[in-house]
């Protein structure tokens, strides 16, 4: 059944004569999947309404932040009494060191945080900051793995260790990327020979845990460990990038989850609950290298904001005292992940599924899928189908095959129950 999307295209037309693409970041421009995008009015819980007044069951959760769904009461309370004090002050205040609290309570490693205001400025500050401590130039970094904007980390390919980093972005000189290496995620003898390649010159290893941005994708079973070895051999800070894994696969993160602790560690999403927030924190003998204590220099005008201090506060501040919450939504995921999963299984439908708690992806191919060669042989066609189908059956997931959902503390029973219905619709439609 399709659905009323007039005033989202009037309000996309709009947008487009300002906005590039009528967006402000671009997988929300539905280029990888066709149809209109949604202007979204409201949200509350698991669901969104758009200005068309169409309802959806969402699995974006604003890419992943909203882990007590849209609207938490607390959440918006806290917001609410945060902003009737005055909205920034560029100054030192209290709620800053209440989320630093929280923080290290959650990653025994962190013993220093510092606060940016999004994902892409922690990660792009925790590798200024390994090559400060380690006064080294390269950096490593995995093929499908996402770690913000950055000119540096903006590199997709270079097969082999002896490619040298090819910039995946017109606009970054070769010259930015030519000291980062982009090697096969779950490839440890690619690790190996970059460490004896570029001997006592790699600062540092940039990694997610658990992949969200080809897909997810876990970690194979002692791959981590591996990681964690190479890299303390080699005198190279380990960073896990957990801007997605923070909070969302564990209280702890990834690092809680296969109890592995890296040497730097970035967060961001669930941190802020939903307000732009990132940050990068470790041991205080690496942080102390920061400004102003140290000579690597980083700030931020809007950093630490009150408002977003005091979401992330009073969110992380639920989490932890309701650990239940991963458990339950780890069980729903497992339900809703594997009920669609039998819904194509038995339609005929090629595909495979990976899920850490309430992350996931179904990919529309039927072999494994470990790193980014397997996840690109998805046959995306028949995913941007299931897509627009489960859109116009009031359900939204993430616009590409190469982004994880998730699902959060407010979904329901009846949620699950909808979207598998709304799956076994989809698949009915798939051309065989
Ligand atoms: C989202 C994400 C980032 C970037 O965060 P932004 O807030 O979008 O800049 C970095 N790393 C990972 C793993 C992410 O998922």
């Amino acid at each position: 059944m399709p659905r009323k999307l007039e005033q989202s295209r009037r309000l996309q037309k709009r947008a487009e004569q300002m906005i590039p693409g009528g967006v402000n970041s671009p997988v929300r421009a539905f280029r990888a999947v066709g149809g209109d995008p949604p202007f979204i009015v409201r949200g509350q819980g698991s669901h969104l309404w758009d200005a068309d007044g169409n309802q959806y069951i969402d699995y974006i959760g604003s890419w992943g932040p909203q882990i007590l769904g849209h609207a938490a009461p607390q959440v918006v309370d806290a917001i609410i009494s945060a902003t009737r004090n005055g909205t920034s002050f560029g100054a030192s205040t209290p709620t800053e060191a209440d989320l630093a609290e929280l923080v290290i309570s959650a990653f025994p490693h962190v013993q220093r945080v510092r606060f940016v205001s999004s994902g892409t400025e922690a990660t792009m500050s925790a590798i200024r900051l390994a090559r400060a401590y380690t006064q080294r130039k390269y950096i490593v970094k995995f093929e499908g793995c996402y770690h913000g904007h950055a000119d540096a980390l903006l590199v997709k390919a270079g097969s082999g260790v002896a490619t040298l980093g090819i910039p995946g972005s017109a606009g970054v000189p070769e010259e930015f990327t030519q000291y980062t290496l982009a090697l096969a995620y779950h490839n440890m003898d690619a690790l190996e020979e970059a460490f004896n390649k570029f001997k006592n010159q790699i600062a540092c290893v940039i990694v997610e845990p658990v992949v969200g941005n080809m897909g997810c994708v876990p970690p194979a079973p002692g791959y981590l460990e591996a990681v964690r070895a190479v890299t303390s051999r080699n005198g190279t800070i380990l960073i896990f990038d957990e801007v997605m894994t923070g909070f969302r696969v564990a209280f702890g993160g990834a690092q809680e989850l296969y109890a592995i602790r890296p040497d730097l560690t970035t967060m961001g999403k669930i941190i802020g609950g939903g307000l732009p927030v990132g940050a990068y924190g470790g041991p205080a003998e690496i942080m102390e290298l920061v400004a102003p204590l140290g000579p690597m220099y980083q700030a931020g005008t809007l950093s630490g904001n009150p408002l977003a201090m005091a979401a992330g506060c009073v969110t992380l501040r639920y989490l932890r005292e309701h650990k239940e919450i991963y458990d339950q939504i780890d069980k729903r995921s497992g339900e809703l992940v594997a009920g669609v999963a039998a819904a194509a299984k038995e339609a005929g439908v090629p595909m495979t599924y990976n899920r850490v708690g309430s992350m996931f992806t179904w990919f529309f191919t039927p072999a494994p899928v470990t790193d980014w060669t397997s996840a690109s042989k998805s046959d995306t066609e028949a995913f941007g189908r299931f897509f627009r189908s489960m859109l116009d059956n009031g359900v939204y997931l993430p616009p590409s095959q190469f982004e994880a959902a998730f699902l959060s503390a407010a979904h329901t029973e009846e949620d699950v129950r909808r979207t598998i219905a709304a799956a076994k619709q989809a698949f009915a439609l798939a051309p065989a």
